[in-house]
């Protein structure tokens, strides 16, 4: 079997076994799950059974080491069934792929095996109360101390920030450097004396996981925990995760965009006005036709970004081009989903609602959708010198 044969097939065992979880595991509690905003712990010990919490980390350390664009169909399947459940590992698996590609051989010796089993939980904590987009004007500062940090600040928006004890904590170690991303580093963070929740965060949509505020008061971390045991590399460690971590969100957006235009197509075809299946509408037609041609285009987009990503080139113009486009996707196909229900589109009984409070989070995770169109952009024209 040729390695390309033996790649396939392991990804259509997983996509098997996983389309066979949803099915029976997930799929009949989402509704109650969603409408009581409750933390999925079942699904969580299921999760760490098909070892999602290792999937993109490398087999040497006990992961499933996926390729980014097998991961890529996972995550799809799993958020055409319920989004939220996307984000428990994908965050996660983000934290994994700081370590990975830029802790020391001990950082990843002693994490990434853990990280792998779903042993230690947890994702990655950039955003603070006055910066998000504009990570370098973070106020989170680590003060030196003998061979430990000393670390004070505050971060927001913080996924898994409740059922996770472990963080890729983005700081400035040094609040003077110019430019500012010099100055900053990243330290693998657990949960101990000086690390609380101060609260979890309302959402509009994304229930079920957690989103946290964390406080850091004199909290006392060990220079071992610096990821890459240097200073200054901590913005090339958040921003390296994200390539995945916008490769992920496209992915959800395909699901979401795929699951509404699967129950429009579908409900369509049962709902009668006028002597007739709404389906046999021109109008409706038109719009399930635009529905379907955006899910494949934001398809084919992420799949584009994933190959890059597999061989290892730079994909931050293709991985922003496919979140961009697929998480617009997402919320184009979750409205007209929502019109072709009707007022049935409006009701908590059916999912259509859900798609509709999921898909601009999309739109905003990992970096905005107008920080992507810079980020094209900019990459176009170094790309294309005059
Ligand atoms: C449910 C949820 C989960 C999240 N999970 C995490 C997590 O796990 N870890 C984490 O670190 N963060 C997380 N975030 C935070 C998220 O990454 C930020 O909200 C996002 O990066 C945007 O930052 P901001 O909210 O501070 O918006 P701002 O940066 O204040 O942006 C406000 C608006 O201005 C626009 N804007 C900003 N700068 C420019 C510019 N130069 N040019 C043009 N437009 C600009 C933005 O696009 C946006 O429209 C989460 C957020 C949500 C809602």
């Amino acid at each position: 079997m040729s390695d390309i044969d033996a790649d396939n097939e392991q990804e259509q065992q997983m996509l098997d076994a996983i389309e066979k979880w949803l099915e029976r595991d997930v799929r009949p509690h989402v509704l109650r799950l969603e409408h009581a905003d409750e933390y999925p712990i079942e699904m969580v010990e299921q999760m760490k059974e098909l070892g999602l919490f290792g999937a993109t980390i490398g087999v040497e350390y006990g992961g499933l080491g996926l390729k980014a664009g097998t991961y890529a169909k996972i995550v799809e399947k799993i958020a055409a069934t319920w989004m939220s459940l996307s984000g428990i590992f994908n965050s996660h698996l983000i934290m994994a792929a700081c370590v990975e590609r830029n802790g020391t051989e001990e950082q990843k010796n002693h994490y990434l095996p853990k990280f792998a089993t779903g042993e230690i939980r947890g994702g990655l904590a950039l955003t603070e109360p006055d910066a998000g987009t504009d990570l370098q004007g973070i106020k989170m500062r680590a003060k030196k101390d003998g061979d430990h940090y000393i670390i004070n600040g505050t971060k927001t928006w913080i996924s898994n920030g409740i059922h996770g004890t472990c963080f890729a904590l983005l700081v400035k170690t040094d609040a003077s450097a110019d430019p500012a991303h010099k100055g900053m580093s990243c330290f693998i963070a657990e949960k101990g004396p000086g690390f609380t929740v101060s609260k979890k965060l309302e959402k509009l949509g994304y229930k079920g996981i957690d989103s946290a505020e964390l406080i850091f008061q004199d909290y006392k971390i060990h220079a071992s925990k610096l990821i890459g045991a240097k200073e200054g590399r901590g913005m090339q460690t958040a921003l390296g995760g994200l390539e995945l971590g916008r490769i992920n969100v496209a992915a959800r957006g395909c699901g979401i965009a795929g699951a509404a235009l699967m129950d429009a197509v579908k409900y369509a075809q049962v709902r009668h006005t006028f002597g007739k299946p709404i389906a046999e509408h021109q109008a409706i037609q038109l719009k399930l036709g635009e529905m379907a041609t955006r899910l494949q285009a934001a398809r084919l987009l992420t799949y584009d970004a994933a190959r890059i990503y597999d061989k290892g080139e730079r994909c931050d113009m293709e991985a922003g081009m496919a979140k961009y486009f697929a998480s617009e996707a997402a919320l184009e196909n979750a409205t007209e989903c929502l019109r072709i229900h009707g007022g049935y589109g409006y009701s908590k009984e059916y999912h259509v609602e859900r798609y509709y409070r999921d898909a601009p989070l999309m739109c905003i995770g990992e970096g905005t959708n107008e920080m992507q169109r810079i980020i094209i952009a900019r990459q176009m024209i170094a790309r294309h010198p005059a």
